[in-house]
């Protein structure tokens, strides 16, 4: 089958949801019968978002082979359910990375190097690679950034020829909105729409479908007039109020037909009716009034919640699981230090240390897992959360006062937390980290291996760091179980606490492997540990 291109553009502003609006897409797609695969194009000169601080990009999403990515692809993943790899990522700083290695190399034979042809010509051969390497049908490709933005023109300009060499019948333009709202009259307006389809179209791309977002109801009034001045067919203008819940993005757009309009327009037949019941089942639970478990996350970078995306998810899907509503509270590790937050988390029943890197706020989180281990506080340290558990046992039950990671005191006499032998040479930043999937085997009897019932799991790792072995006897003697080892049994990759109701620290990443339909078992038993907990 020819392989049909899917291209989402956002118009007006960012962060209206074009990510969710693409995944959605997708859901709809593959419960027709496809195989779907999706690309994010980043505009950012970063060669990955790895280097970048979370403040300034959100999460880091990291992908079995272990490419760190835009935090989209983890909406990609959880709504689709697909498993993604590195293919599905990529920025203009590895477009031009590439393009200036070939140029060192010699490889254009003294020609100039420009953005046309070399560049969109970078980006078509990687847009291309997704089908080739997944072999899926569909490819949906998101533009990240705003229509207009001069980052992003490249990569608008290599999609415009890209459907000239595909066929324009294999090619969709669909373009995600922004309908503001004037506060005084509470009028909807459509100007800056019109505006960003105009910029689309003076690059030569005509948008076919345009999904318009907008936090209030949008009437047909608004849907004729966007389709009357920006050329597009009336019933291809999509309303989209903001959404109750993210798990209904698809249900609305499914009922609105998204899914049907799609496949006439690439011209597809659906192989199958989409089965939409455990979504819709999925939004009527979530709806459900239910009795709320309090969840402190103790971060660093709690002011942008964004940082936390997959975590966030990961604890919303094992509330479901147990049947409650989890609220959680967020608490900046540093003010900890200086007794500010105490109150969120003695009000909390369970305690979230998330990862992180860097010293600031670290003593903040060792009190935190201080307070969950002394309290019997259900508690789940990811990566980082392991390691300040590790130290705040070392500290407290072993008396090594000043035991540390060596991330954070490279003079430490304890560091129970140490740099792994083969990083220590590595000077780089950039991807140098033990990266993506490794297995986990699981020690029975544990509450690791109780909560996966399987014994051995691959998990998603982003970390320098790990247990210091020669620590492991003395930590097992004073009550550190170590629930998951490495096959070879040579790496810490789950830490429990004996006599504890929940205290597991994992040093991969569970969050990111968390999905709707199927919570992360260290999760649900996280939040289940809690409920009991706020029961008595
Ligand atoms: N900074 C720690 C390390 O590199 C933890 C990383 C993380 O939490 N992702 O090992």
């Amino acid at each position: 089958m020819t392989t049909k291109y899917l291209f989402f553009t956002g118009g007006v502003v960012s962060s209206v949801g074009k990510g969710v609006t693409a995944a959605a897409t997708g859901l709809l797609l593959k419960e027709r019968g496809f195989n779907v695969a999706v690309q994010k194009l980043d505009p950012y000169i970063n060669v990955d978002p790895g280097t970048m601080s979370p403040y300034q990009h959100g999460e880091v999403y990291v992908l079995d082979d272990g490419a760190e990515t835009d935090l989209d692809l983890g909406h990609y993943e959880r709504f689709i359910d697909i498993r993604l790899s590195r293919v599905s990522n990529f920025t203009t700083g590895q477009v031009y990375a590439e393009v200036i290695a070939k140029e060192r190399h010699g490889d254009y034979l003294g020609g100039t190097i420009q953005v046309i042809p070399h560049i969109t010509n970078e980006i078509k051969r990687r847009v291309a690679l997704v089908p080739r390497v997944t072999g899926a049908e569909i490819v949906i490709v998101e533009v990240g950034g705003t229509v207009g933005d001069i980052e992003s023109q490249p990569f608008l300009e290599a999609l415009r020829q890209l459907r000239n060499e595909v066929g324009r019948e294999n090619c969709l333009f669909v373009h995600v909105t922004w309908l503001p709202t004037i506060g005084a009259t509470g009028e909807i307006k459509t100007k800056p729409t019109q505006h960003s389809v105009a910029a689309l179209r003076s690059m030569g791309i005509s948008p076919q479908i345009i999904i318009a977002r907008a936090d209030a109801p949008v009437d047909n009034g608004l849907t004729e007039k966007i389709a009357l001045f920006c050329d597009v067919e009336k019933r291809a203008v999509i309303p989209m109020q903001t959404a109750e819940t993210l798990y209904e993005v698809p249900l609305l757009l499914e009922r609105i037909g998204m899914g049907e309009l799609v496949l006439e327009k690439l011209e597809l037949k659906a192989t199958r009716k989409p089965d939409m019941k455990p979504w819709q089942k999925l939004v009527a639970e979530v709806k459900t009034p239910k009795p709320t478990v309090k969840m402190a996350l103790v971060g660093k970078y709690v002011e942008l919640q964004d940082a936390y995306m997959s975590v966030r998810e990961a604890v919303k899907h094992a509330a479901l699981a147990n049947g409650v509503e989890v609220e959680i509270g967020w608490v900046h590790s540093a003010d900890l230090e200086k007794d500010k937050g105490w109150d969120v988390i003695q009000s909390s029943d369970g305690i979230i240390v998330p990862g992180g890197f860097g010293s600031r706020g670290i003593e903040g989180k060792v009190m935190a897992a201080r307070y969950a281990r002394e309290n019997n506080v259900p508690y789940l340290g990811l990566c980082l959360g392991m390691q300040v558990m590790c130290i705040e046992f070392a500290r407290n039950l072993l008396d090594h006062e000043d035991a540390n990671s060596s991330e954070f005191d490279r003079a430490t006499e304890h560091p129970v937390i140490d740099l792994m032998i083969d990083q220590r040479s590595i000077t780089d930043m950039g991807g140098t980290m033990r990266l993506g999937l490794y297995p986990c085997l699981l020690q029975k009897g544990t509450k690791a291996a109780a909560a996966y019932g399987v014994p051995s799991v691959d998990e998603r790792h982003r970390h320098r760091f790990e247990f210091n072995n020669a620590y492991r006897d003395q930590f097992q003697k004073a009550g550190m179980v170590f629930s998951g080892l490495s096959p070879d049994g040579k790496l810490v990759e789950i830490a429990e606490l004996a006599d504890h109701p929940y205290m597991v620290g994992s040093q991969f990443h569970p969050e990111f492997l968390s999905r709707p339909m199927r919570p992360h078992p260290l999760f649900v038993g996280l939040v289940k540990a809690a409920k009991e907990r706020s029961k008595k």
